[in-house]
């Protein structure tokens, strides 16, 4: 497998031996636990990847959290370790609190009048899957400013692209009309706020809040996209970074293109993780 070069390895420890920050920032499905396409609700985060970030959370000079298309709680719930920074919802909303209720997550303000719209948008959506008698097999994900509809479960990838295109047609112009800006992702269709923040945005706030001087983010599919990019920037504000994908059979080539370090899918991103136990101690 591909591994940290020891140029990347060499600025990484610098940055520790000068007393700097480290932040090691993660997407969690696909990344830290391998996917369920049927239903996103059963999955599992790898024990050794959770063990991981429990260390990371104690030790000093090091910040460590998800950055993720999740909902707080949830992904919360999924991953289970007090101490770490979640973001969640595509770079919307952050929260530090463990356990967090809804009421505990900051919402950047241009994402704050879809929790409303949220509540119309759900409506119709589950009246048009209704109609397109997809309610009992597709699974609906209300993530407070933006609604997910996952569609693994409905059969083969023909059947799966012929239900996205009547979703898509049932709903991307009501959804547009409220300012909601249609994806489609593997196996998601999800209707997120049209406003200029993403996980690249989201990465850079979490760069700013913990002071960090050098960044790792792993992640897997085209919403990470930004994230990556983000790290450029930060490259030429003077802030180093890695990102790492975790790759996979059908993992998008521009991502490929544009990772630094590729690594064979969530076992890979767990050998670096335990790999970066070890190296982001700071020697005495
Ligand atoms: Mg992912």
């Amino acid at each position: 497998m591909q591994h940290f070069t020891d140029a990347q390895i060499a600025e990484m420890q610098r940055n520790t031996a000068n007393g700097g920050t480290t932040l090691v920032l993660s997407d969690f499905d696909g990344t830290q636990c391998e996917l369920d396409d049927k239903n996103p609700d059963n999955v599992a985060i790898d024990p050794r990847c959770r063990q991981a970030m429990r260390v990371f959370s104690r030790l000093p000079l090091v910040k460590a959290g998800f950055l993720s298309g999740r909902d707080i709680p949830t992904l919360q719930m999924l991953v289970g370790v007090e101490g770490l920074i979640y973001v969640g919802y595509h770079g919307l909303g952050r929260a530090d609190k463990f356990p967090a209720r809804l009421n505990d997550v900051t919402f950047v303000p241009e994402a704050r009048p879809f929790i409303e719209r949220n509540r119309t948008l759900g409506q119709q959506v589950g009246q048009v899957l209704f109609t397109l008698g997809l309610s009992e097999s597709v699974i609906i994900e209300d993530k407070v400013v933006s609604l997910a509809i996952n569609i693994g479960g409905v059969g083969t990838k023909a059947t799966q692209k012929k239900v996205a295109a009547d979703i898509e047609r049932g709903l991307r112009s009501f959804a547009e009309q409220l300012g909601y800006r249609y994806t489609y992702d593997l196996t998601t269709i999800e209707f997120r706020p049209n406003v200029p923040r993403n996980k690249g945005t989201g990465l850079i706030e979490v760069v700013r809040s913990v002071g960090a001087d050098f960044v790792l983010f792993f992640y897997d599919s085209e919403t990470d996209l930004d994230g990556q990019k983000a790290l450029g920037w930060l490259r030429d504000q003077g802030i180093g970074g890695i990102g790492v994908v975790a790759e996979r059979n059908n993992t998008d080539r521009e991502l490929l293109a544009a990772a630094d370090l590729r690594v064979p899918g969530v076992p890979g991103v767990r050998d670096c993780l335990v790999d970066l136990t070890t190296k982001l101690r700071r020697r005495v």
